[in-house]
């Protein structure tokens, strides 16, 4: 509910553009914040639209709901090609999304494939996006751009669009990932963008000798830059961790601002969440995450046992999240006292590690290859410990959703886990999770130990970790209103 004091702060339109959003297509972090920032903003007095590619691998039950607002045809690509540009709507929960209907790019296969499939894509999403603002005349105040898939759109703004009514939105980028950026050979992406030769520049467009990078161009043109936490923020600054824009981004530092993410706490409610064996608050935490803790054991095969400490991870099993060190030190874990449960896909290196630990260590170690929603709720709920030793973490959510459900989690301090999870300190009691610092599989496995010895040793303890844990504002309330505010200083 808007507050009467949120009603007398002036009213702000924002068009949120990005490639996924849940429940629609999720494939990540990205999607989960696609859906929950903006009913968060929508409750700050926001006007929210969010315009997405109507893939056709939406489930039908939310394609039966689109309502048909129009179609125009578009030129794109550089010797003037006509594309079909149709607008489906709905509603949800106040907030408005518009698809951006064509068969030509969104009919086959999953949202992301190769490079040679998704450049064209997201060239023609990108105009197709402002030319259907142009079309609904819906010009709201601000444009938020999401990740390298849209990251033309500021590019187009100033160029293409800019004397069309569109043209007068401010932009931002949100950085989710810094890794992906689209980059591609120069004539390739000009032609499918039509953009004015100026912009393949350096310092725009121009990435390396030969190649047009999206995301700089995005970077470069948009009028305010956000990444999901703080610490990535200046990280992203580093060459460690700046994927070949740090430069780019130290210049364009003036407009860079971290502001980290939450999640969506009526989705992620232990009290209501139907995917529990047992609905739980933290009040009666301690007594009922036992029931599913068993009905994860029962459901994974393993050895049913609340006397063992259990440690979950979710995640895309890729090198970005600290595998190599999960893997490394996969025998000494495994100590009688302990069971993993790992639910990813990805990589198949890992894919193949893990399953490999499973055979060796039956009824101790579960792998479950697959993506599974479920699933990841109950391992959420049931599991003691959740492992998140990422090798860069723009934010992270899991960890997020692990202390909401009273998991305590176990992290690398980088990016948003540095900034969410406070390191335990048994001499003040307070602190969130197990933390270590450099990339190191010894540090991972000693965060692990100390978690352990609380664990087994410490029981209070531990259960005091688990509550605060629950009680922490993990939910979008204040990073909402961060947005908020910048959209207000951008609008001026
Ligand atoms: P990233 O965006 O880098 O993948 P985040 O921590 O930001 O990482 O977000 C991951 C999201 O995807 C969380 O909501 C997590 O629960 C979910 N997730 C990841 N892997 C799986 C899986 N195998 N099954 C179900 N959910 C998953």
């Amino acid at each position: 509910m808007a507050t009467n004091e949120n009603l007398q702060t002036p009213r702000v339109s924002v068009a949120f553009i990005g490639s996924e959003c849940y429940p629609f297509v999720k494939t990540g972090g990205l999607g989960d914040v696609m859906y929950a920032l903006p009913r968060a903003l929508t409750k700050q007095n926001c006007d929210v639209k969010v315009i997405l590619p109507r893939y056709h691998i939406i489930a039908q039950k939310y394609q039966e709901k689109m309502i048909y607002k129009g179609s125009f045809s578009m030129n794109l690509c550089a010797d003037g090609r006509e594309y079909y540009v149709g607008i489906m709507e709905m509603e949800m929960d106040g907030v408005v999304y518009d698809f951006i209907d064509n068969d030509d790019f969104f009919s086959w296969g999953n949202p992301y494939t190769d490079l040679v499939t998704d450049i064209p894509k997201y060239c023609y999403f990108d105009k197709a996006a402002l030319a259907a603002l142009n079309f609904l005349d819906w010009i709201p105040d601000i444009i938020h751009c999401h990740d390298w898939q849209a990251g033309l759109i500021p590019v187009y703004l100033r160029t293409v669009f800019a004397g069309t009514p569109v043209g007068r939105a401010k932009s931002m980028i949100t950085i989710h990932n810094l890794r992906f950026q689209g980059i591609y050979n120069i004539p390739t992406i000009r032609y499918w963008s039509n953009l004015p030769g100026w912009v393949f520049e350096y310092g725009m467009l121009k990435h390396g000798w030969e190649d047009a990078n999206m995301f700089k161009g995005g970077l470069t043109f948009a009028d305010s830059i956000t990444t999901v936490s703080n610490t990535y923020a200046g990280e992203i600054q580093t060459e460690f961790y700046g994927e070949g824009l740090d430069a780019h981004l130290r210049y364009h530092a003036g407009k860079l601002h971290g502001i980290v993410n939450g999640i969506d706490v009526d989705i992620w409610n232990s009290r209501t969440d139907k995917l529990l064996a047992e609905n739980y608050s933290e009040k009666d935490v301690l007594k009922k995450k036992k029931a599913n803790k068993k009905a994860l054991q029962e459901r994974l095969g393993l050895e049913v046992d609340d006397g063992k400490i259990l440690i979950g991870l979710v995640s895309r099993l890729t090198n970005q999240k600290g595998l190599d060190l999960v893997s490394s030190i996969f025998p000494e874990l495994i100590d009688g006292n302990t069971q993993v449960v790992i639910l990813g896909t990805g990589d198949a290196q890992y894919e193949d590690a893990f399953r490999y630990y499973e055979n060796v260590n039956k009824g101790t170690v579960s792998a479950y290859i697959a993506y599974d929603e479920s699933l990841a709720h109950l391992i959420y709920a049931g599991a003691d410990a959740l492992l998140v030793p990422s090798l860069f973490e723009p934010c992270g959510l899991t960890q997020l959703i692990a202390m909401r459900y009273g998991t305590i989690p176990i992290v690398r301090e980088t990016g948003g886990l540095k900034d969410t999870v406070l390191p335990y300190n048994e001499y003040t009691d307070t602190g969130n999770g197990f933390t270590f610092d450099r990339y190191e599989a010894g540090l991972l496995l000693d965060a692990i130990i100390r978690a352990k010895t609380v664990y087994f040793t410490e029981r209070d303890r531990w259960n005091e970790i688990v509550v605060r844990d629950m009680e922490k504002d993990v939910s979008w309330d204040q990073s909402a209103s961060q947005y908020r505010d910048l959209y207000l200083q951008l609008r001026g």
